[in-house]
């Protein structure tokens, strides 16, 4: 364990390297299927992914169209021209000898995003985005190797952010809030165990401000193992560099069974990939005079980002902002939400209710609703209650009518077959006498048949009102407001 005074004059400066697989009909540069789900391997193949010779590669429209659309999410600049570069290698997964991908003039360039995930956590600055071709897939058998083309040349999004994340807070909140943004806008699934989005972190440590020696950490397969192998990171740097030993530049691996990074690579200078044009696919003109596409056309399509929409529902409905997030996050819950917000204003006989209207829709639609579709493992979807008989029951909660106990017996029987809550209140006796005169009625009736007890009151005993609330709720049969009963007696017993 490092001494905290000591961690603390170093300062961690981290990097985000995420690939993201979009969800395109074909794949990068031939007409192939994109199906992460096949399973049959080398189905999804054909000459051009395969890289027979003489085969050409042509630009799929698709997939750039959704890595601009990224890009504007994020507040890139999107320069007029766009290039694919070769990056020579030899690896058997890798069918043409190189990987097709933009070293020079990539879709995205300086983006920038505050993670809305996480309160406070500083705007993240973002280097490029990225459009390349992914490699095959290689399934190690006791006595042999096999190759699976499937994934070769399947489109792949790469983003780089700029060293300048300084903790593993900010660095997984980023991650989360684009996988918020990439599901929102129909980009990727970004489901992380899935390898749809994958994500390496780069981490070095320093006493000034000059950087340090960074190491690049690999299999991170979920936003808790980023966290962690970040701060591990940071600590074994700091650890080694306290030591008075170096740190070696080297790519390592997350070892999520034992919560530490374990060096696999060594990486003496960099390495020499000879990048180059490449001479099958032409320049392109993104945007603008002779573009392939209108930046506007894009904007109009992405509407309201998440984040846009966090800020909207904080101020719209005086929600916090971690009730905000969790709309933010099920867009389907918050239609419903909304759609409840809808009714209940035509519903409501005093509109100064509304605001606490808001309130108790989230917190039953979250705790009861929520917590039903959670506890018999069903999809949202699937609930039966409208948004109109939803919204009846919230009006009972706020006429008084029924307790909070009755509400959540009422949502209980309706959750999956819909019926009006005034029926059902009445059908099992759940209103509540919230008429004054028949409550008043009860109250003086319990004050009489308790002479003793209103003496003790009003000798000084103010805690025996307990007893008497308790005997006139029991005299309603359950069905009496607490509330205005404490209210009645109290002003009968002070006149
Ligand atoms: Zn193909």
């Amino acid at each position: 364990m490092i001494n905290e005074e000591i961690k603390k004059q170093y300062i961690p400066t981290i990097g985000l390297e995420i690939h993201l697989e979009p969800k395109t009909k074909n794949k990068m540069f031939c007409n192939c299927l994109n199906n992460p789900d096949e399973t049959i391997p080398n189905t999804n193949v054909c000459p051009i992914c395969l890289a027979h010779p003489g085969v050409l590669p042509t630009i799929n429209l698709e997939a750039v169209k959704l890595i601009i659309k990224l890009g504007l999410a994020l507040n890139c600049e999107i320069p007029v021209k766009a290039r694919f570069d070769r990056k020579n290698y030899f690896y058997p997964d890798l069918p043409k000898a190189y990987q097709i991908t933009q070293a020079f003039f990539p879709f995205c360039l300086n983006g920038k995003m505050t993670p809305f995930l996480e309160e406070g956590a500083g705007e993240v600055l973002i280097r490029e985005i990225h459009l390349e071709e992914d490699t095959g897939r290689l399934v190690h058998l006791p006595d042999k190797t096999l190759i699976d083309y499937n994934r070769a040349s399947r489109p792949l999004i790469e983003l780089v952010t700029k060293a300048c994340i300084h903790d593993s807070k900010t660095a997984r909140a980023f991650a989360e809030s684009l996988q918020v943004i990439l599901r929102d806008l129909n980009i990727s699934d970004a489901d992380m165990e899935k390898g749809q989005m994958r994500v390496e972190v780069n981490v070095s440590v320093s006493k000034d401000d000059k950087w340090g020696t960074k190491t690049e950490v690999k299999n991170i397969n979920s936003f808790r193992a980023a966290e962690k192998a970040i701060d591990y990171e940071i600590d074994r740097q700091i650890e080694l560099l306290e030591k008075g030993e170096k740190i070696v530049q080297e790519t390592r691996g997350w070892d999520d069974s034992k919560n530490i990074t374990i060096s696999q690579r060594i990486k003496e200078g960099a390495d020499d990939y000879r990048y180059f044009p490449d001479p099958d696919l032409p320049e392109m003109i993104v945007h603008g005079a002779g573009g392939i596409f209108d930046l506007n056309d894009i904007k109009k399509e992405i509407g309201e980002l998440p984040n846009e929409k966090k800020e909207r529902i904080m101020k719209e409905y005086s929600l916090p902002s971690i009730k905000a997030i969790l709309f933010v996050i099920n867009s389907e819950v918050f239609e419903y939400f909304q759609k409840t917000v809808f009714e209940i204003k035509n519903i409501l006989k005093d509109s100064n209710n509304l605001q606490k209207s808001f309130e108790l829709i989230y917190n039953y639609l979250v705790t009861d609703i929520l917590g039903y579709v959670s506890l018999k493992n069903i999809n949202f979807k699937e609930i039966k209650i409208s948004v109109l008989n939803f919204a009846k029951l919230i009006n009972l909660i706020i006429e008084n009518r029924i307790s909070s106990r009755g509400a959540k017996m009422i949502l209980e029987k309706i959750i999956q077959d819909d019926n009006d809550p005034e029926i059902v209140m009445k059908e099992n006796g759940l209103e509540q006498v919230s008429n004054s005169e028949d409550l008043l009625k009860i109250v003086l009736e319990v004050l009489s048949e308790n002479e003793k007890t209103v003496l003790e009151y009003k000798a000084g005993k103010v805690s025996v009102i307990q007893f008497l609330i308790g005997k006139t709720m029991a005299k309603a049969k359950g069905a009496g407001n607490p509330g205005m009963i404490k209210e009645l007696i109290e002003r009968e017993l002070n006149k």
